[in-house]
């Protein structure tokens, strides 16, 4: 199966040949199809599968092969709504190379930067805009654009957005759009939300799936390195220079753990930074930027922070701290391994953190293998303690401030009962099975928690959300 036999034209497969894929994966494999089509889709599917070209190449294709005038005057044509800035500049980045030898333009908007430049962007004539919810509805409210011509909608990772509140603004979006258009809506989980928001959005749609839910990737090795809570970082910087491990994606519970943890690295002089809420998307694009070219060793982030980031070949995840819901180990995790490469992800586990534990492996239903670092035998007399949050990470940012990757107020503390209800039907690819091309050995996962979220869940939860 070649990108040319889904019916793409040649512009756009000499696009994709270039980045150096010739076999489309199985999401693209049947999304492609089903876009080009022309009718809605549901697409059960998470990042690391190759969804981002299974819905952008059919674009591209659908908009060049009816293309508009020229200049200021075009309207855009499709809406790409994600969760996050990262998302969002990922999937813009996309665009931009598969659409390399198509006319068309596409831009970017997300807020934490000046709104400005974009409103020039958009001056300029759209055909494809990746946007996140708030901003959107910022130019919207201030009439630097309309979405009176959008042919073509795109809602991805539709679980998350709904997780950090975000539904009060897609259905504000969802009324200035036209009603005639074609949908396409991927998740990696179907609640009872998600499920209510496809009857009402959805019509008649296609419906794939090609991730297995809450499965860990086979070809990620998991360890858990028992440890004292205080020694912690001492163990980590050890592995680090013991492994040297080069490019390091570690994972803090909180936004103060992500940068207490960076200073500790610091004055072991290893190189650190931080992404979580509380830095500026600036900050957040540099730290995310010298991590991917391999200048920075170590990223640090919050769970949040850290989804959705494509970091091609990443060797190494590290759990500083277990996640309070289990699915989140699942995402963590999930950021290696990817698109065929193998990864390791060690998890550092004190006695605070053993009923976290459990939990996971109840959810991935394996025991994952336990191995003590000499020098850091954990005390056998250690007593649990409660682990808390700080009060700044639950905080729910607003529009303007302090989310991290564009959440949004309002998420009504997370509704419960976020199980796997209203899965779309398969139709054809094997969950989670290995495929002939890369980028398809995804873990599921399921909806995750919102760390800024106004009700966290109470520490040592074993499974399930129910917020
Ligand atoms: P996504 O799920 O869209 O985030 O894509 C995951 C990764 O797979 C990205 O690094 C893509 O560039 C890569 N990718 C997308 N399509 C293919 C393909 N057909 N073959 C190999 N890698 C791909």
């Amino acid at each position: 199966m070649s990108f040319s036999q889904l019916g793409l034209s040649e512009a756009i497969v000499r696009a994709v040949t270039e980045c150096g894929y010739s076999t489309p994966t199985p999401i693209q494999q049947q999304a492609i199809p089903a876009v080009l089509a022309g009718g809605d889709l549901l697409a059960g599917a998470q990042t690391g599968t190759g969804k981002t070209a299974g819905f952008t190449l059919p674009i591209l294709h659908r908009l060049s092969a009816a293309t508009r005038a020229e200049g200021a005057k075009r309207p855009i044509r499709a809406l790409v709504l994600t969760p996050t800035r990262e998302l969002a500049a990922q999937i813009g980045d996309s665009v931009k190379t598969y659409g390399k030898y198509v006319k068309l333009n596409s831009a970017v908007i997300f807020g934490g930067v000046n709104i400005n430049p974009q409103v020039t962007m958009l001056k300029q004539g759209v055909d494809i805009l990746v946007a996140t919810p708030g901003r959107l509805l910022d130019h919207l409210q201030q009439g630097t654009m309309k979405l009176d011509q959008v042919e073509i909608l795109v809602l991805d990772e539709a679980d998350r957005m709904l997780d950090m509140g975000f539904i009060h603004d897609i259905k504000r979006v969802l009324a200035l759009l036209p009603k005639k258009r074609q949908n396409l809506l991927f998740s990696a989980t179907f609640s009872d939300e998600i499920k209510a928001l496809t009857d009402r959005l959805l019509d008649n749609p296609a419906m794939i799936e090609v991730a297995r839910r809450n499965a860990t990737a086979d070809i990620v090795a998991q360890k858990i390195h028992p440890v004292d809570r205080n020694k912690k970082h001492a163990l980590l910087a050890h592995l680090i220079k013991e492994k040297n491990w080069f490019q390091v994606l570690v994972f803090t519970r909180t936004k103060h753990g992500a940068n207490k943890l960076v200073e500790q690295l610091g004055k072991e002089d290893i190189s650190a930074m931080a992404i979580h809420g509380n830095k500026s998307q600036a900050a957040r694009t540099r730290a995310l930027a010298e991590f991917k070219s391999a200048k920075l060793q170590v990223l640090v982030a919050t769970d949040i922070a850290a989804r959705g980031i494509d970091i091609d070949q990443l060797p190494q995840v590290v759990n500083y701290d277990l996640p309070n819901v289990p699915e989140d180990y699942v995402h963590r995790i999930g950021r290696t391994g990817r698109a065929g490469a193998s990864g390791e992800a060690v998890s550092l586990v004190c006695v605070d953190e053993h009923d976290m534990l459990k939990g996971i492996e109840k959810l991935i239903k394996q025991t994952l293998p336990r191995e003590v670092v000499a020098g850091f035998e954990p005390d056998p007399n250690a007593r649990p303690q409660p682990i808390q949050l700080r009060s700044e990470d639950h905080q729910r940012g607003g529009r303007n401030g302090g989310r991290a990757g564009g959440g949004r107020a309002g998420a009504g503390g997370g509704g419960g009962g976020r199980q796997a209800a209203g899965k779309p039907r398969t139709s054809s690819s094997q969950p989670g099975q290995p495929g002939q091309s890369q980028g398809q050995r995804k873990p599921g996962g399921a909806p995750r928690q919102d760390q800024s979220g106004a009700r966290p869940a109470p520490p040592h939860r074993s499974g399930g959300r129910g917020r």
